[in-house]
């Protein structure tokens, strides 16, 4: 199977051309921008809890400090285990020494990092036809608003899409995909309120097949019935879909909360089973100061994390990269040189 590679065309750091005037090209924010204005809530908390622990001239490394250290990390919902790694290492390098706040936010980089690149895959996508992208998620979590961002992802990288409005049930969520595909320009399967979720993922792909479309994207119920119903639900628009496009589907994605916490976090778990889940959309990370929340998320459900979704808009959703994730969030944190 191959995989997709997202362009970074919106980068501002490329030239403006003569049709772009420079100063739109400026307040046109990058990817990079995106994530860090996104991350904004968190990063904030992270580098001002950290820097106060400082605020006591000459401060040394010791228990006392590793605990404020501790509670400072925890706050962003990065989980135990990795505060841990970070207390432990901070502990190991530096006890009983003044150092600088910068030392310590490197050690939460490099720590993060760890813990994050196994998290990250690339996008499976059909090494002929239409790459076929499974959707789902609990009501609530953003799935509608993710299945529209990553149609403008697609879009942006010069694919045509079309969607199957697989949530038959929710009227208003088939409303809402409906209006995202006229707005973004793709294409929209859908069927009578209540229909067959199955026959409606049948004729979008039928149409991405016919039409030579690049990426079929379909939604799926998002209410959890008993995991045998939602089971047998997927297991039916898995089979017509392989049906016409045989290594389909390429990627079933799971949507999860990124502010949702522990409850909503142990539902997402029954999709994820039902569904044979192959990757992660994190959304609404902008949502909190807890986007610290990838590092249990990542590590808790053992799938890759996809995606993250940084705001309400369309262009708010980025492949995930961890070093380009934590550069968003630390970024600002550390001291300017000189
Ligand atoms: P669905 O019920 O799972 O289809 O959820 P929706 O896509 O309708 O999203 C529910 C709410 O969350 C809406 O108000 C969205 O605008 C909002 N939302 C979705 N993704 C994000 C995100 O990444 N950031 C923020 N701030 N809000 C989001």
């Amino acid at each position: 199977m191959a995989l997709f590679r997202f362009g970074r065309k919106e980068e501002p750091r490329e030239e403006p051309t003569s049709a772009e005037p420079q100063a739109e090209a400026a307040a046109k924010p990058g990817f990079l921008d995106r994530l860090k204005a996104g991350l904004a809530k968190t990063a904030k908390v992270l580098s001002t809890d950290v820097r106060d622990i400082f605020k006591r001239e000459g401060r040394l490394v010791d228990e006392e400090f590793l605990e404020e250290l501790r509670a400072a990390l925890v706050k962003t919902d990065m989980g135990p285990a990795a505060a841990e790694a970070i207390v432990a290492d901070v502990r190991e390098r530096l006890r009983a020494r003044v150092v600088d706040p910068d030392v310590v936010l490197d050690s939460i980089r490099t720590q993060l990092l760890a813990r994050l690149k196994p998290a990250e895959a690339g996008i499976a996508s059909a090494a002929t036809g239409p790459t076929v992208i499974l959707v789902t998620g609990v009501n609530g979590s953003g799935k509608t608003t993710s299945i529209a961002k990553l149609t403008r992802l697609f879009i942006r990288d010069g694919k045509r899409v079309v969607l199957g409005a697989g949530d038959t049930f929710r009227a208003a969520a088939v409303e809402q995909l409906a209006m995202w595909a006229g707005r973004l320009g793709a294409e929209i399967v859908r069927g009578e309120p209540g229909c067959d979720p199955a026959s409606v993922a049948h004729r979008a792909v039928a149409k991405a097949v016919e039409g030579g479309f690049d990426v079929c994207i379909v939604d799926t119920a998002g209410r959890l019935q008993t995991q045998a119903n939602l089971m047998q639900e997927l297991g039916k628009i898995r089979r017509v879909i392989a049906k016409q496009v045989p290594d389909a589907p390429h990627e079933t994605l799971l949507v999860i909360d990124a502010t949702a916490g522990q409850n909503a976090l142990s539902q997402a778990k029954g999709f994820r089973e039902a569904a044979g889940c192959t990757g992660i959309v994190l959304a609404k990370l902008d949502g909190s100061a807890r986007g610290g929340v990838i590092v249990p998320v990542a590590e808790q459900f053992g799938l890759p994390v996809k995606f993250v979704g940084v705001g309400e808009s369309a262009d708010d959703l980025e492949p995930f990269r961890p070093d380009e994730f934590l550069a968003a969030l630390l970024e600002g944190s550390f001291a300017p040189a000189g």
